[in-house]
């Protein structure tokens, strides 16, 4: 039996009402608002990029529930399909069944990848380096560079606490991870970081190769196990800890998890932390889906599990869900000087930057379109700078802006409406510079 298997129940909840390829506008009457988006916005990634049914979480689900009952063979092209989609989570938000999509679509693609068909190729390749022992991460380094761009603790197993750096941030934006770094030891922190830490499996998981993820994570498990409290930069590596590896492993964590944005907003709102420095710029912030709607969705989940009365319960689990989406913007607006715009879709609501779920790897075009799109709805709002907070949407954003640039170039046109001009900025790095 397969996992999917399951879930044949969530699944069978489905009935096509497709509410699932919508996002709503926070603020459809805003004045000056493009008519794009106001109301009702279609965006699910995968079904934009490619515009029909089977893309769109509605066509997915019935795929699921053709592949469980025997009536779609499992094949390379249904793959295809199956994984041409960020895992954002934006259709399991607005399902008013309370259907977990995210969890159905990972399971089926790990159902297709166990029946016997290879992973896409471009999956496979970065399955296959997570597992070569000198390397243990996607994008081919060597294992033994994972700490070289830190000067400060490394290896020290008599730490209370450790900075799960993640792929992501040891090879590819190495400032998240200095600048993680300075902050951690701004806020007092003592901390170490380890040499031999293995990818977390978030982009194994995703693109269903389960075995693989369960090695990996079987191994950060038992090497971070002595240790208090992890803290992450990397969105993507919080989420697969904090909801993944409990849900996996069938066990609690043995260590406390905590975003490094989570310590600044409790030190924020204790008033133990104040940030003197202004930042006189227009900003708008993008909520990375697997820090904000992931970890929201996960938090509605656990309320209503233990719920015996969910017409009370479900408004308790809204309110917990969205105290969770106004974090990040705390600590934004603890920044003095700032002109802060919400995007139209924001939150729960949020547009995908187009990266996650193995997207950027096996489908860089759709991953492009996505992430243009969302930078265009970034420069609706006026501002210069496009806050986040993840290595990888940021690494999509600023590709998307090149893109734009290099478009700029060839054809003479001003694109600076749909966003060619906004600067990227990862929230930690620019709290690193306000702090003294
Ligand atoms: S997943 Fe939910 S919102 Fe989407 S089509 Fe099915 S029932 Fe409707
Ligand atoms: S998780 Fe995101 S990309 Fe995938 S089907 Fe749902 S809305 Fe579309």
């Amino acid at each position: 039996m397969t996992s999917l298997e399951e879930l044949r129940k969530i699944n069978a909840r489905c009935i096509h009402c497709r509410a699932c390829q919508y996002a709503y506008s926070n603020e459809p009457d805003r004045e000056g608002a493009d008519e794009e988006y106001t109301g009702m916005m279609l965006s699910c990634p995968g079904g934009n990029f490619y515009g029909w049914e089977g893309y769109f979480n509605s066509g997915r689900m019935w795929m699921a529930r053709a592949f469980l009952e025997g009536d779609l063979k499992p094949s390379q092209e249904m793959l295809e399909v199956v994984e041409a989609c960020t895992t954002c989570g934006l259709c399991a938000e607005q399902c008013t069944n309370y259907i977990d999509t995210v969890d159905i679509i990972e399971e089926l693609r790990a159902a297709i990848i166990e029946s016997g068909v290879e992973p896409l190729k471009r999956h496979k390749m970065i399955g296959d380096r997570v597992l070569e022992e000198d390397k243990r991460n996607p994008y081919n380094d060597p294992r033994s560079d994972r700490t070289a761009w830190h000067d400060g603790s490394v290896d020290d197993k008599n730490m209370k606490v450790a900075y799960y750096v993640g792929c992501t941030g040891a090879y590819r934006q190495q400032g998240v991870a200095k600048h993680t770094a300075s902050i951690l030891k701004k806020l007092g922190v003592d901390y170490t970081v380890l040499t031999e830490e293995v990818c977390c499996g978030s982009p194994i998981l995703r693109t269903g190769q389960k075995d693989i993820f369960k090695k990996v994570m079987n191994e950060n498990l038992e090497m971070f196990k002595d240790f208090d409290l992890l803290v992450f930069s990397c969105a993507g590596c919080f989420r697969t800890f904090k909801v993944d590896y409990p849900k996996q492993s069938g066990k609690p964590l043995p260590f406390k998890v905590a975003h490094t944005l989570d310590i600044a907003y409790d030190l924020i709102t204790e008033g133990k932390l104040k940030i003197e420095k202004p930042y006189n710029k227009k900003v708008t912030w993008h909520d990375p889906c697997h820090t904000i709607r992931h970890i929201g969705l996960a938090i509605e989940k656990e309320i209503l599990e233990k719920s015996d009365n969910w017409l009370l319960d479900s408004r308790k689990a809204a309110k917990a869900k969205e105290a969770w989406y106004e974090r990040p913007r705390e600590v934004i607006r603890a920044i003095p000087g700032m002109d802060f715009r919400e995007m139209y879709r924001i939150k729960g609501n949020s547009f995908c930057c187009g990266a996650g779920g193995g997207v950027k790897t096996q489908f860089p075009d759709m991953a492009n379109d996505t992430a243009r799109e969302r930078i265009k709805e970034a420069a609706a709002t006026g501002a210069e700078v496009l806050l986040t907070s993840c290595p990888f949407c940021i690494t999509n954003f600023n590709d998307a802006v090149k893109s734009l640039k290099k478009e700029e170039e060839e054809t003479g046109k001003d694109l600076s409406a749909v966003g060619s001009k906004l600067e990227i900025v990862e929230l930690l790095e620019l709290m690193d510079q306000l702090l003294d």
